[in-house]
């Protein structure tokens, strides 16, 4: 289970409107992709979902429970940031049971399942470096790794591809794709590269200036562009 419903989010910075209104249903095992432009606002609605952030205005429902108010350990969530946000002073392998440990998985839980995402991942003959002794693909690969061991219903990714260069970038899209067919997990990524939108989404939602342009598959969005904008950015060619 991992149903996500966002009713009406909004989200002010002291003046300035970043959300204005976003209402999406995402279902239980669906891929979604935000897509849009630099800050429209992705962003600050993953960390929304996530509670990393506090919405101005409207709900977070996680499996139709209102988690709003809820803080992120008790929201059955892991998200992987673009940056890694890995602890450089622990291995790959604590890095990893981190968030277990704090939730007071028995040891033995612990070791099985880093032992089965490690495998997932080939991350096996790195679980005893520091992230320092580690490429950025690795590093990402952990930081993967580290939200796959606490099999949470709902992924979310914030441009988890960005730091990579190209040739890394298409292998860890493969391996996010696989980790989606495997797991049968929801699964929210953010992105403004419309390639990967395009490979990766069962639904893209594209985003421009704090709203939603439109929600649909993706060649639904390149034949059909509901505005110009959409058109503009799936790159449909009329
Ligand atoms: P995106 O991820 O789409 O690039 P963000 O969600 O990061 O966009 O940011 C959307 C807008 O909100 C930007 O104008 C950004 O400057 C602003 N913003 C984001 N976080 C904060 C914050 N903590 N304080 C003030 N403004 C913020
Ligand atoms: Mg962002």
């Amino acid at each position: 289970m991992g149903s996500l419903k966002i009713e009406n989010v909004k989200k002010s910075f002291g003046p300035v409107d970043v959300l204005k209104g976003i209402d999406l249903d995402v279902k239980d095992g669906e891929f979604v992709v935000f897509v849009g432009p630099s800050g429209c606002g992705k962003s600050t609605l993953l960390r929304i979902i996530a509670g990393l952030e506090d919405a101005t205005s409207g709900n977070v429902l996680i499996d139709d429970a209102r988690v709003t108010n809820a803080p992120p350990s008790k929201r059955g969530i892991a998200m992987v940031f673009q940056t890694y946000a890995l602890y450089p002073h622990l291995t790959v392998r604590d890095n990893m049971a981190l968030g277990l440990k704090q939730a007071g998985t028995p040891t033995a839980e612990i070791d099985k399942r880093i032992a089965a995402s490690s495998a997932m991942l080939s991350l096996e003959p790195y679980l005893k470096r520091r992230p320092a002794e580690l490429s950025g693909g690795q590093r990402q690969r952990v930081a993967i790794g580290r939200a796959l061991v606490r099999e949470p219903k709902l992924f979310l990714f914030d441009e988890p591809l960005s730091n990579l260069d190209a040739a890394l970038r298409v292998n860890t899209r493969l391996e996010i794709a696989q980790l989606h067919n495997r797991l049968k997990a929801t699964m929210v990524y953010v992105t403004h590269d419309q390639v990967e939108a395009m490979t990766l989404a069962d639904r893209i939602v594209v985003l421009n200036a704090g709203r939603i342009e439109q929600v649909g598959a993706p060649m639904e969005l390149y034949n059909k562009p509901a505005n110009l904008f959409v058109a503009g950015f799936i790159g449909s060619p009329k």
